[in-house]
Formats: C-alpha cells, sequence, structure tokens
C-alpha cells in the first residue's frame, strides 16, 4: 500500500492522483467496464449464463473452464497448419478440402463450425472480415484482435481494402487482385499465405514462426 497510503491535504490539486506529481494535466481515468451500460448483446449473454447455471445445465466451474480455453488459443495451431500445407502439398489440399479434418490429422481440434482455407497465390491476395460482427477460427487462431471487430475495419475493408492494407504496412501490387472474404457465424476463413521465396530447406520451427496471426487473416504477409 505504500505507493498510495499518503497524506491526501497535501499542497496540490489533483482530485486523486498516485502519490507522484505527473506535471501535466491528464484526462479522466479509463472508465472501468462496469461503467459503461450493458450493450443488447452483453446483457443477453449475461442473462442466458445465469439462466443456464440456475437451471444447473452448466456449472460456474464449467464456464469458467471454457473461458480459460478459449482464451489460451493462439495462432500456434494455423501456424503449424500452414508451415505444414507449404511443406507438404498433400496436406495442402487436404487442407483446402476440410481445414476440420487436416487439423485433425495433427491433433489440433479446429471446433465444429466449418472452416474454409484459401490460398494466396502470385496473382490473388486475399483478406478476411466479419463485417457484421467478429466471427473468426478462434480455436486455430486464436481471439480475434481488437481492430477485427472494430467498426472502422468492418466497413472499410470491403470497400477499399488496398488502402487498409497499406495501413497495416501491407502493399499489395496493382497487378494483384485482391479478394476479401466475409466471415459468418457458420462458415470461417484462414488464410495460407503464401511462402516466401528464400525459405527452401527451413525447419518447420522456423516456418512456422513466419506465420502469424496477421498472415492468416490476410492483413500481412509472411516476412523472412
Ligand atoms: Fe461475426
Amino acid at each position: 500500500m505504500s505507493g498510495h497510503d499518503h497524506d491526501h491535504h497535501h499542497g496540490h490539486d489533483h482530485g486523486h492522483d498516485h502519490g507522484h506529481d505527473h506535471g501535466h494535466d491528464h484526462g479522466p481515468f479509463q472508465p472501468d467496464i462496469e461503467d459503461r451500460p450493458l450493450t443488447h448483446y452483453q446483457a443477453m449473454t449475461e442473462a442466458v449464463a445465469d439462466l443456464l447455471v440456475a437451471k444447473g445445465i452448466v456449472t460456474p466451474a464449467e464456464l469458467r473452464k471454457m473461458l480459460e480455453i478459449i482464451d489460451s488459443k493462439s495462432p500456434a495451431a494455423g501456424s503449424k497448419m500452414v508451415a505444414r500445407a507449404w511443406t507438404d502439398p498433400g496436406f495442402k489440399q487436404r487442407m483446402l478440402e476440410d481445414v476440420i479434418a487436416a487439423a485433425a490429422e495433427l491433433d489440433i481440434d479446429a471446433g465444429g463450425i466449418p472452416i474454409k482455407a484459401i490460398e494466396n497465390t502470385e496473382g490473388v491476395h486475399n483478406v478476411v472480415v466479419c463485417t457484421l460482427c467478429s466471427c473468426y477460427p478462434r480455436l486455430l487462431i486464436g481471439l480475434p484482435p481488437d481492430w477485427y471487430k472494430a467498426r472502422a475495419y468492418r466497413s472499410r475493408v470491403i470497400r477499399e481494402p488496398r488502402a487498409v492494407l497499406k495501413e497495416f504496412g501491407t502493399e499489395i501490387p496493382d497487378d494483384v487482385e485482391l479478394r476479401v472474404h466475409d466471415s459468418t457465424a457458420d462458415l470461417r476463413y484462414l488464410i495460407i499465405p503464401a511462402r516466401p521465396k528464400g525459405t527452401e530447406g527451413w525447419s518447420a520451427e522456423k516456418l512456422e514462426a513466419l506465420v502469424t496471426r496477421d498472415t492468416m487473416i490476410g492483413v500481412a504477409v509472411p516476412q523472412p
């Protein structure tokens, strides 16, 4: 407590400070999540969760555990699949036909919602959005980043994908076609980025490190 355990009658006029002088006037503190009114869907979610617990269908511990599992997901599973696809044409073909079955070959649980893998080629670059909300292959690439859920990304990337990618630092040449894929609750997308030149003979681990989350959304390309 020592940092906050100070005399409040000291000489300057901050309503609240952290025991040190900032020397500038900071804005209001970031509101706590609870300070904002619940959105319609937040209220619905909380109500359904309360009912499921009240009716004994799930326990609070089961709810907590599922959140912990989802929060623990990272892009590692997707990276592993893409790196395998780069080095094993048979696997890539099976992945293009059925992502969930291909994932199972690597002992990866991709969940039950269909996922379509789309390959970037020399002539076509693909990028993914969910214009309605935030649909995303979470079990393969983790939770979506905040920008993926933001209205700015969702609305702009379909209208001016080349400009949006440029803001991400990704310049797609004019002679490369840019395709935007809109995810839904029933179908999510995973981009198989093009394997960079000069990575021949690389180990699986080294290749996987190139395949970041953003390259599987399509807003970046692997950088060797
Ligand atoms: Fe969505």
